[in-house]
């Protein structure tokens, strides 16, 4: 069983590393902020409640977004682990999702928190597409993560587009609203000794080898 959490600001690549690590460990990679964008797309009930505070940058209450995710980990495929992305983002989660660790016998062995500069963020949003379809992320601007053919998903073939809360005001609010809820997270988990502080700025392979040298360096078997 290998569970992990990835923590960053947007636009950090959480989401490139977390679909990597997913593919390296075979364990499904779970990432909040898709889930709610699918909702939105199938305009269910929930997608329709949610959508004006996801586009507004905003974090659903704490309450809701757990619920969503533990019907999600209760699933058959997340008996060997998953790769968390997304969540949890505030300290109330990050507790609510210890009880669930309780109640479930698992525990969790590796928060990986990338950080990155608010500039250099934004400049890799400014090439961010994710697909229309299956929500895979990549970025026309980076070399190691763009599409093969333009604007067209390489897993699904349908088309690329911009999230919508990918504009400079919305960034702007979403990394600040990070900023302020990081600290309590981030001392909660380097207090109980599994918090692991990556660069994010590097190249996406130099990231990833120094997570899978993390990971690799610890205990996979319980
Ligand atoms: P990013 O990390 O690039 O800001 P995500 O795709 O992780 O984007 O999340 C997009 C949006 O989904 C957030 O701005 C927020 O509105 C909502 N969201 C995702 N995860 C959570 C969470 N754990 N708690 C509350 N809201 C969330």
């Amino acid at each position: 069983m290998i569970n992990m959490i990835l923590i960053s600001p947007p636009s950090a690549g959480k989401g490139t590393q977390s679909k990597m690590l997913s593919e390296k460990f075979k364990i499904p990679h779970i990432s909040t902020g898709s889930i709610l964008r699918e909702e939105i797309n199938k305009k269910t009930e929930l997608g329709t409640k949610i959508k004006d505070t996801i586009e507004r940058g905003i974090l659903l209450d704490d309450k809701t977004i757990f619920e969503i995710l533990h019907s999600r980990l209760m699933k058959e495929d997340c008996k060997n682990g998953y790769v968390l992305d997304g969540f949890p983002r505030t300290l109330k989660q990050a507790k609510l999702y210890d009880e669930f660790l309780k109640e479930t016998k698992e525990n969790i062995k590796y928060v990986f928190y990338l950080s990155i500069d608010k500039n250099i963020a934004y400049e890799r949003l400014k090439g961010r597409l994710i697909c229309s379809n299956c929500q895979a992320t990549y970025n026309e601007l980076i070399e190691e993560v763009k599409p093969i053919v333009n604007d067209v998903c390489n897993e699904c073939g349908s088309n690329l587009i911009k999230r919508v809360d990918d504009n400079y005001e919305v960034f702007i609010k979403r990394f600040e609203l990070f900023l302020t809820e990081i600290e309590p997270l981030k001392n909660y988990y380097k207090e109980k000794g599994i918090l692991y502080e990556i660069e994010g700025s590097e190249k996406v392979m130099d990231t990833f080898s120094k997570i899978v040298q993390i990971i690799n360096c610890g205990d996979l078997s319980d």
